[in-house]
């Protein structure tokens, strides 16, 4: 088959999803192209990245970091120019946070198609995102690995004809440890993550299992299926990555190895499916896997990103942006592993929600949330 080369925006492009990415698109010169990049700090390997990949356009949030280590010939612009550059066919947002919301917002506005895997912007205004795409004529695709599998188990299905998502968790770091000894986790011990390779803050949010809770939002907005037809399952050996169940009671469930250059793969390449040279997996070797139900007394802030989801309105933004303020300070020693759930529990009672939903009200939760968690930390 020979398909015409897709031209890539790789927004968020020296994190961990933009390197892994990168890699995806390394292995097929001849069917990807990467045209524009975005990355936040680290220039050092954006300056790398230009000179291997010769993109049209770099956007970097240190502007003065590039000075004089990158060609005239490539244009500078903003993230949301990276994402709406006229060359682009698909962007893939690895931003991390909230910066990602306002340039995928404008891509779908003009009919791009977005590889998302910047959950917080689906999270905080999925609802927002789906309607600029109905409007823009672009299309949204899942990068997170649980929503690629139901995505790939939707395919050819009758939306009608789904019971409910069964999202499943590895149940982190943490998973086996005593309750007693989580009063003393360090940050090492909390991104000791036993399947994933991910960034610092979504390994955090995996460990609370707060990331899962943000999935659960995430799907929510990505099929249009209630929060009550949602279900979260634990599953040790993140092999089946989510599973969906039809009302004739056939299931299906997608499996592969824990590597997200798979999900990251199929986003970019979607409806086609290209050789891949990572792992298979080991069924023989493996033996079996294992499913247990959640352990909710473990993760409470499972719960309260649950509880924000079907409140609605702005309370997933305003939990999201706690939470990132809280993982943050965790990482910086600011604050004990256990006053995560503690000032995400009170960012919900504190918290008002607006009745129009609008990017305005959400990016004003989000600065509230801010600001509250902010104030919580320093009065500790
Ligand atoms: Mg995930």
């Amino acid at each position: 088959m020979n398909s015409p080369l897709t031209r890539v925006a790789v927004l968020g492009s020296t994190g961990s999803i933009g390197c892994q990415t990168l890699d995806v698109i390394r292995a097929y010169p001849q069917r990807f192209k990467v045209v524009g990049l975005s990355a936040w700090n680290n220039a050092d390997l954006l300056t790398k990245q230009v000179a291997e990949f010769a993109p049209g356009i770099v956007a970097c949030a240190n502007p003065a970091a590039l000075r004089g280590r990158i060609g005239a010939d490539v244009k500078r612009g903003s993230i949301t120019d990276v994402a709406c550059a006229d060359e682009v066919d698909i962007i893939i947002s690895g931003v991390v946070g909230k910066e990602g919301l306002e340039p995928v917002m404008q891509a779908l506005l003009r009919g791009k198609t977005v590889a998302i895997a910047n959950k917080e912007a689906m999270v905080m205004a999925g609802g927002l995102l789906q309607e600029a795409a109905r409007k823009g004529g672009g299309s949204i695709r899942p990068v997170d690995s649980e929503h690629s599998a139901i995505w790939q188990c939707l395919a050819g299905e009758d939306v009608a004809s789904v019971k409910r998502l069964v999202i499943t968790a590895s149940g982190g770091a943490l998973r086996d440890l005593p309750l007693a000894e989580m009063e003393a986790i360090t940050p090492e011990r909390a991104l000791a993550h036993p399947n994933w390779s991910m960034g610092r803050k979504i390994t955090v949010d995996s460990a609370t299992l707060f990331n899962k809770g943000l999935e659960v939002i995430e799907a929510r907005w990505l099929f249009d299926v209630p929060y009550d037809r949602i279900d979260v399952l634990m599953h040790r050996e993140s092999i089946i990555h989510s599973m969906v169940e039809f009302v004739d009671g056939s299931f299906k469930a997608q499996l592969s190895s824990p590597d997200m250059r798979q999900p990251i793969q199929y986003a970019l390449s979607y409806p086609e499916r290209l050789p891949t040279p990572l792992k298979p997996v080991d069924f023989a070797g493996m033996g079996s896997l294992r499913f247990e139900p959640l352990d909710m007394e473990r993760y409470p802030c499972l719960g309260y990103a649950l509880a924000a989801g079907s409140r609605g309105g702005t309370y997933p933004a305003a939990l999201a942006a706690a939470d990132e303020e809280a993982v943050n300070a965790f990482l910086t020693g600011r604050l004990r592993f256990l006053d995560i759930p503690e000032l995400l529990s009170d960012t919900l009672e504190g918290h008002v929600t607006t009745d129009e939903i609008s990017l305005e009200a959400v990016l004003a939760a989000d600065a509230w949330g801010r600001e509250f968690a902010t104030a919580w930390i320093e009065a500790r």
